[in-house]
């Protein structure tokens, strides 16, 4: 063993480091392991604001939403998608805080010319919060609230648990949360000409963004941005249907 492989071997037993994305442990000197680091599904080229996905690569049949834009770092596959999931079953402070940075990094670049007054998250109910043990959408939103220096507050309320939104259908989705979020007065927020920004961990038709958007805009607010870990792929264009169209 020469000597850089034996201090590499000494640092290995005495620090262990998981991978930010699956959580397995990975060599002392990445942060990603190998399997992930081919596997991260990265938002890039032109993006478009209605759906926050690549312009060209998907398809953009969605209906307008109430918020004015979305952007997140990651395509809801691969390593990302085991970041997410970690965080839904528990508090892992190292994938939070990495996905909170990357998700800080992205609402800069995709909204450097506008001003945040605050940032909120998608709510969950309490007998949810009690089954989970946190809320993960509000664990980033406090995050990159301190990454961005912009106060986050409680400003949605989720007045009774709702069906899982994933298990149900597109189409049942809206209806299932119509009533269920509004806006939380107690939090002592007046939200009248804000730009607010909303948080959450993934966003698939965005539903439930709307609804939040919705209860903030009813309240006299101004605009309301998104930003998420990750988006959902269902409007890709597949493979095949792009080499037909050249
Ligand atoms: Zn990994
Ligand atoms: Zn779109």
């Amino acid at each position: 063993m020469t000597f850089r492989n034996t201090i590499d071997f000494l640092a290995s037993c005495i620090f262990t480091k998981r991978c930010r994305f699956c959580n397995r442990v990975c060599d002392v000197r990445d942060e990603i392991c190998s399997r992930c680091a081919d596997d991260i599904h990265r938002i890039e080229g032109e993006i478009c604001n209605n759906c926050g996905c690549n312009k060209t690569l998907f398809n953009h049949k969605e209906r307008k939403h109430f918020f004015e834009s979305i952007c997140a770092p990651y395509y809801y596959e691969g390593a990302p998608q085991k970041a997410v999931i970690h965080l839904k079953h528990k508090i892992n402070p190292n994938i939070l805080t990495r996905l909170a940075e990357d998700m800080s990094e992205c609402t800069k670049e995709r909204y450097k010319e506008l001003e945040f007054d605050y940032i909120t998250y998608v709510p969950m109910h309490q007998s949810d919060i009690k089954q989970r043990g946190y809320n993960q959408a509000q664990a980033l939103a406090e995050e990159i609230s301190k990454n961005l220096s912009i106060p986050c507050y409680p400003l949605i309320n989720k007045d009774y648990s709702t069906k899982s939104q994933h298990i149900l259908r597109g189409v049942y989705r809206t209806g299932n949360l119509m009533g269920a979020l509004s806006f939380n007065k107690k939090a002592g927020i007046d939200v009248s000409d804000t730009r607010i920004l909303i948080v959450d961990d993934i966003k698939t038709t965005g539903a439930t963004l709307d609804e939040c958007a919705k209860a903030l805009l009813y309240e006299g607010c101004a605009e309301v941005r998104c930003v998420t870990a990750c988006i959902g792929t269902k409007n890709k264009i597949p493979e095949d249907d792009k080499k037909e169209k050249e």
